[in-house]
């Protein structure tokens, strides 16, 4: 009976916490880049990737269509920032979803936006809407794909906020019907520490040195022939959980925090390639940032001569990799 209580409990939570469904906003959806990821350029400077990115087939020109039932909040014209032309609509218990890069509006609101365009000419339009103004049924095309804003080529950059826009959400949280890749696999590649890469062996012993290793790894899932960055990674010393990344939100006033998880002088994105590499350990004791979702170093503070570690690795999907290795302290 307890048990039962407490099975009901947690699925009202899971109800509750993301009970708005979403449909992809393009047909044959395929994920692109995930939420989390390292984007080390851009007016904004480096930061997270607050969204989804989903295939055009690099076309401009491609529907984009609503998620949900919803209205459309407003509207934003600006070349010169990171999204471009942006959608946001709102939808069922205030959440709001965001179609950046568009190269077109549709009929009903182009017929708003233009006439603000030619005025403006060139300069950032936000054009807020009321409640009643223009409607979406679920599907219903709002635009078009484009590039516009800092895309490196044609994409749809899907996001969900919550109301107040202080959150962004894995939009996989609430997103159905996008199909695994079926190339899907998780991967670890490479590992550092102390500054030192090299290639990653599972079960290999590595050296460290001072009171805890700074261990990075570059890891990935594959999805469509991508590299997409990975969902959770948990980090185990001698059986215990002391260290986990967890990209299910992300706090917008973390936006630019990207070097608390990932080393920018290893990391790097341009079209052919996303090498993101992951910091294992704390640069800041007492930081507390949305990602970082267990941080037991300031308990642990040193660790054992030889300390066994255990790395689990998760995609969006959920496909899990586990990877061991052994640091050995070679001098303090
Ligand atoms: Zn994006």
């Amino acid at each position: 009976m307890k048990k039962l209580f407490v099975a009901w409990m947690v699925v009202g939570i899971a109800l509750f916490g993301y009970a708005l469904r979403l449909y992809p906003p393009v047909d044959n959806p395929r994920v692109t880049s995930t939420f989390g990821e390292y984007r080390p350029l851009g007016s904004r400077g480096p930061h997270f990737h607050m969204g989804v990115d989903f295939s055009t087939a690099r076309r401009i020109g491609i529907d984009i269509k609503a998620a949900a039932d919803g209205y459309l909040d407003r509207v934003v014209i600006d070349k010169d920032d990171i999204y471009g032309y942006v959608v946001i609509l709102v939808h069922e218990g205030g959440y709001k979803t965001l179609y950046a890069h568009m190269s077109d509006f549709a009929p009903a609101v182009k017929e708003i936006t233009d006439d603000l365009e030619r005025e403006f000419n060139g300069e950032r339009v936000v054009v807020q809407f009321h409640p009643d103004d223009i409607v979406f049924k679920k599907g219903e095309v709002i635009g078009k794909s484009g590039s516009t804003g800092e895309a490196m080529k044609p994409h749809c950059h899907f996001e969900v906020r919550d109301e107040g826009e202080k959150v962004s959400y894995d939009p996989m949280l609430f997103l159905v019907g996008v199909p695994r890749p079926i190339d899907e696999r998780v991967v670890i590649d490479k590992i550092s520490v102390d500054s030192t890469v090299m290639s990653f062996v599972d079960g290999g012993e590595y050296e460290f040195k001072g009171d805890f290793p700074k261990l990075e790894i570059l890891a990935y899932s594959i999805g469509n022939g991508n590299r997409l960055g990975l969902k959770d990674i948990k980090y185990y010393l001698n059986g215990t959980l002391i260290y986990e990344l967890s990209f299910s939100k992300i706090d917008w006033l973390d936006f630019g925090n990207v070097s608390y998880v990932y080393d920018g002088e290893k990391s790097r994105m341009n079209v052919e390639e996303y090498v993101a590499w992951y910091r294992l350990y704390p640069i800041d004791m007492e930081a507390n940032l949305s990602m970082i979702k267990v941080n037991r170093f300031p308990e642990v503070k040193r660790f054992p001569d030889v300390s066994n570690i255990k790395i689990i690795m998760e995609d969006a999907w959920g496909m899990k990799k586990e990877a061991k290795i052994i640091l050995r302290r070679v001098e303090n």
